[in-house]
């Protein structure tokens, strides 16, 4: 694990750009030295990189430095001491340190964390005294918070079941056309062992957890469980996602320009039908760890 953010560093971050002198027609395709965020500090200032290279213009002969600056929240390039507009480069955060860090994580008490998150909310909406004027945005955020909190523990507590049982694992790549169908070169199963599971894994922490629907089929196919207690269940679970992207993409606007206004029923609301749903899922995983259980002992 720890090689390939050494390699990263070796791979240097391309950028591109003129020469800043108005004289100069200088033009800089160079390989910089990069600098990578840490994902694995405690504080997020302690993981930030940064590294300086100095490069000279083939034409003006002139010397300046380019600065990249690695934060949690991507790259940032810059000539010191200069405004150059046309810098180019590709920010790699993402397709590196991010992979890294989503391959060595590992769920841990899904049920216990989203409890623990849904409670904080609550706190937050009963405990806080809000100015009228800035409720509305407090309820978006709350609105907002509880799907996130919902999706965390949908993923994690179906990576956690898939990577603890090879049989749930094989299930789920069976009813999922785009894993079963997936083209796979043999040197890459014979270089990783966990490969069947290592590549599920990344899929699902790829997977955009709020597309209700294609979860729905996730966990029909491993927990044997209907998300979806009625069609009028899922019509309502599917409009909080509506909503969900409404917020997100259109600060609270739908489609025809109209404002979705989160009042704190909304908000209580939501966190009852996440719960419910939870407490659903939750029941299944316990019949089927309690089913485990006594295969271990059948054999
Ligand atoms: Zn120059």
């Amino acid at each position: 694990m720890g090689s390939s953010k050494e390699q990263m560093h070796q791979n240097g971050l391309k950028v591109s750009f003129a020469c800043p002198n108005a004289d100069c027609e200088g033009h800089f395709e160079e390989e910089v030295q990069n600098a990578s965020f840490d994902w694995g500090s405690e504080r997020q200032s302690d993981g930030i990189g940064y590294a300086e290279t100095s490069v000279e213009c083939e034409i003006c002969e002139d010397t300046f430095t380019v600065a990249v600056l690695a934060t949690q929240t991507g790259k940032e390039v810059t000539l010191k001491g200069l405004t150059v507009a046309d810098l180019e480069y590709i920010d790699d955060t993402f397709e590196h340190d991010y992979d890294e860090f989503l391959a060595d994580y590992e769920p841990q008490d899904p049920f216990g964390v989203y409890t623990r998150s849904s409670k904080e909310l609550d706190d937050l909406y009963y405990g806080s005294e809000i100015l009228p004027r800035v409720q509305a945005p407090f309820n978006k955020m709350l609105y907002l918070q509880h799907i996130i909190a919902m999706e965390a523990y949908l993923s994690d507590r179906l990576i956690d079941i898939i990577t603890t049982d090879s049989t749930k694992l094989l299930t789920l790549i069976g009813s999922t056309p785009s894993l079963r169908d997936r083209p796979t070169r043999l040197i890459e199963v014979a270089k990783d062992p966990d490969y069947v599971a290592s590549t599920t894994k990344a899929h699902l922490q790829r997977f955009s957890f709020h597309d209700l629907a294609n979860v729905a089929k996730f966990y029909k196919s491993v927990l044997n469980i209907d998300l979806f207690e009625t069609d009028e269940h899922r019509k309502t679970l599917l409009a909080i996602i509506e909503t969900r992207h409404d917020l997100v993409h259109r600060n609270g606007r739908d489609r025809n320009g109209n404002e979705t206004v989160i009042d704190g029923p909304a908000v209580e609301r939501v966190k009852e039908i996440f719960q419910g749903l939870i407490e659903r899922i939750e029941d299944a995983y316990t019949k089927y760890k309690v089913s485990c259980f006594f295969q271990v002992l059948d054999t």
